[in-house]
């Protein structure tokens, strides 16, 4: 019985080849004894062969044909796509510079409707990254949101959470952002309940702004699926039975620790906001608790770039005692799995030729993720 499978499994594999190859030039490229991350784990001194848009195979074995591209792969990582997790985008030129550095998804946590829509008209360009947006947030007369002067729809006496959740779908908004910023105007608790859902309702997930950990844990309760922030106010110290409620109903957390680390510098006296330190032992609760953790900037807050800044979350999150492996984890699949990212998945033989090739290997270093980079996507090389 093995021997069938092994068999058909070799048929399949040259089969795989037949279309890109003939007599003369071959589209199959070999990365050769590199080391890959998929997405969950590593593989060492292994093969990463693909052609066109697809990969063929990942493995220490599989032949090649002769006369594929062969790429030398020692001391280099592959790694899948990495996504930030929580962005302002102000400019289609945010896109450009986040793919050029292996940011291919950008996933805006608070826009105008129209300028969500301008942006998603570069997702069909390839050298731009892949935006997605929840368009306006969930928020109230004089709620978080409402503070920079543009004229957008709150939740109030004419609009119900159900007409806010389906204008946001017909918007064509990916996910819908709720903003419960305790120092601020809020949705009262009956709302934030209608308001998660309808978006369940929608099938869209629900994310929300918090800075508080009462609100979070309260959140979680009514069913949000994700916090856009670690909480970070003066008491906000989670406890087991809390972070039992947060586990128990899987919610995801964004920490971006990036602008987290801007606000508490910002404060005059530390009268408002934890230390970092103690905000870095939160996302430590978090880890023990397998709580999944999802990269994110919020550029551009403080000025926050959408391209090295990332890398420098990705340092922050692993000062918080996250693993190597358990950082690009959260650059990568943790968001493709939380965001239900259709276009992005795990490198595997059938997948999608989309990936980066780094000089260095950012599993033993995790400062090496900001080495020189070859980028492929759909199976073009950028
Ligand atoms: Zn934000």
């Amino acid at each position: 019985m093995r021997l069938i499978f092994k068999l058909l499994f070799s048929f399949i594999y040259i089969l795989s080849f037949s279309s890109c190859i003939d007599d003369e030039v071959s589209d199959v490229i070999v990365i050769k004894g590199v080391t890959i991350f998929d997405g969950e784990i590593v593989f060492r001194n292994s093969n990463l062969i693909f052609c066109k848009d697809s990969i063929i195979s990942i493995s220490s074995e599989n032949a090649y044909p002769k006369n594929a591209i062969v790429i030398e792969g020692y001391g280099k990582t592959v790694i899948p796509p990495m996504i930030n997790a929580h962005v302002h985008v102000m400019d289609s030129i945010n896109l450009f510079d986040a793919q050029r550095d292996g940011i291919f998804g950008m996933l805006d946590m608070f826009t105008t409707d129209s300028r969500a829509n301008y942006f998603k008209g570069f997702n069909n360009r390839l050298y731009s990254s892949y935006y997605y947006s929840s368009n306006v947030g969930a928020t109230v007369p004089g709620g978080h949101g409402t503070q920079f002067g543009i004229n957008i729809p709150t939740i109030n006496n004419l609009i119900s959470p159900k007409q806010f959740v389906t204008d946001r779908l017909v918007a064509g908004a990916d996910y819908i952002k709720i903003t419960q910023e305790s120092s601020m105007n809020v949705l009262s608790d009956s709302l934030l309940e209608l308001v998660i859902l309808e978006a369940k309702n929608s099938n869209l997930i629900s994310i929300a702004h918090i800075s508080d950990v009462r609100n979070a844990v309260k959140l979680a309760g009514f069913n949000i699926n994700g916090l856009a922030h670690i909480w970070y106010r003066k008491g906000s110290i989670i406890d087991s039975i809390e972070i039992q409620e947060l586990k128990s109903r899987s919610v995801f957390v964004i920490p971006t620790l990036s602008v987290i680390e801007e606000v508490i510098k910002s404060q005059i006296e530390e009268i408002n906001y934890l230390k970092f330190s103690e905000v870095q032992s939160e996302v430590e609760k978090l880890l023990e608790n397998d709580i999944s953790i999802l990269v994110g900037t919020d550029s551009p807050n403080f000025n926050l770039n959408y391209t090295t800044d990332y890398f420098n979350e990705l340092e922050l999150l692993h000062s918080c005692g996250l693993s190597n492996i358990e950082v690009l984890r959260s650059a990568t699949s943790n968001i493709y799995k939380a965001f239900n990212l259709n276009e992005f998945t795990f490198l595997k033989s059938g997948g999608k030729s989309s990936f980066i090739l780094l000089s260095g290997d950012p599993i033993e270093r995790i400062e090496e993720i900001r080495n020189e980079k070859r980028i492929w996507k759909n199976g073009i090389e950028l």
